[in-house]
Order: structure tokens, then C-alpha cells, then sequence
């Protein structure tokens, strides 16, 4: 099973995508871990998008799609794999179907975790002061959200029309969101 957890920034996808994978033995995929990584390593690529994280904006399509061409090759085999923080743009989700059609596979479902803007901010600035992760300060997550809202948001529509969208409120505990997701797959 190959799924999506969707959301804006700071939803908690990467905290339910660990879980998934330490319960089921997907493969997580994050985008924005690879690219942290790239960025640790000084690599030639970390260096290219490293002033485009710590603004907010997203890097090219033709970057992360790369990342994840690789990875699904480096991967092959996997029971599953959990996109997190990819697709964030309608190119990115046509790739993503092209990619997994040419290894025999699809997306089977897309969790769509539900929050508050207004929470998130709050949830955010104390992330900042806590982990003072550059790209979470207060301007920073501004432009991440609206990136959200212009480029990724009109994934909702998309996967919709494909069937596979379920919706789970993001906004509880982590425990009550596992709940909600392992419903949302069975
Ligand atoms: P994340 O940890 O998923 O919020 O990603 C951190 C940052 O990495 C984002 O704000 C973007 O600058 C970049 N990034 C991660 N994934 C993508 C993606 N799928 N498309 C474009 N930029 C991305």
C-alpha cells in the first residue's frame, strides 16, 4: 500500500509517518528530510536550495521529483511507502503517478489531516523557540503557508477526483490521529 499524509506544514505528518513506519514497515519518504540531509552533508544540491528552505518557499519541481525517482529505485521491494511533504504541487502529483506506474505501482490512499491555521502558528512559534529550526520562525512559516494554500492545496481536488482523499482531524492528540488514520486505511 502506497499512501499520502497531506497537510500543511507543522500538521504532524512526520510524527504519524515515523509511527506508520515503525508499525507496518513502510518506507517514509519525506522530501524535507532529504533535503535537510543534502543540505548536512554540503553537498553541491544542499548548498542550491539551502536560502530557498530557510525563506519558506518551495524548491523546484524538478528537484524533488529526482529525489524521489531515486529513492523509489533505491526502494524497490518496499511493502509500502508513506509520501510525506510530497507531492506539494499538481506537477509533483502527476510525476509521483508516472514514477510509481512505471514500477507496477499507485497511490492507494491520501490522509488529509485536518487543522487550524490560527493553532498551527501558535504550535509553530513554540516549535521555533524550542528546536529554532530556521524556516519555522514566525516570517518563514508565514510564506510555508502560503505556499500551502496557493501551490498544495489544489492536491485536495485531485485526489478527490481520484477517490482516494480521506479526512482526519490533525488538531488531537498524537494517539487519537494514529486512531483516526489506521481507520481511514482499513
Ligand atoms: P518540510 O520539512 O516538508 O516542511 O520541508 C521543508 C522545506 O523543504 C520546504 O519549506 C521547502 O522549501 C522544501 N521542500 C520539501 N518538500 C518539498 C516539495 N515536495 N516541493 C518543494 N519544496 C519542498
Amino acid at each position: 500500500m502506497n499512501l499520502i499524509l497531506f497537510g500543511p506544514p507543522a500538521a504532524g505528518k512526520g510524527t504519524q509517518a515515523k509511527r506508520l513506519t515503525a508499525e507496518r514497515g513502510f518506507v517514509q519518504l519525506s522530501t524535507g528530510d532529504m533535503l535537510r540531509a543534502a543540505r548536512k552533508s554540503g553537498s553541491e544540491l544542499g548548498a542550491k536550495v539551502a536560502a530557498i528552505m530557510d525563506s519558506g518557499s518551495l524548491v523546484s519541481d524538478e528537484i524533488v521529483i529526482a529525489l524521489i525517482e531515486e529513492a523509489l529505485a533505491a526502494n524497490k521491494g518496499a511493502p509500502g511507502f508513506i509520501f510525506d511533504g510530497f507531492p506539494r504541487t499538481v506537477a509533483q502529483a502527476e510525476a509521483l503517478d508516472a514514477m510509481l506506474a512505471k514500477h507496477g505501482q499507485k497511490i492507494d490512499r491520501v490522509i488529509r489531516l485536518e487543522v487550524d491555521s490560527v493553532q498551527l502558528m501558535a504550535r509553530i512559534a513554540k516549535r521555533f523557540d524550542e528546536e529554532g529550526r530556521a524556516d519555522d520562525n514566525p516570517d518563514a512559516y508565514k510564506v510555508r503557508l502560503d505556499a500551502y494554500f496557493n501551490q498544495t492545496a489544489p492536491l485536495v481536488p485531485y485526489y478527490e477526483k481520484q477517490g482516494k482523499l480521506a479526512g482526519v482531524d490533525g488538531m488531537a492528540d498524537v494517539e487519537s490521529v494514529a486512531r483516526g488514520i489506521a481507520g481511514a486505511l482499513a
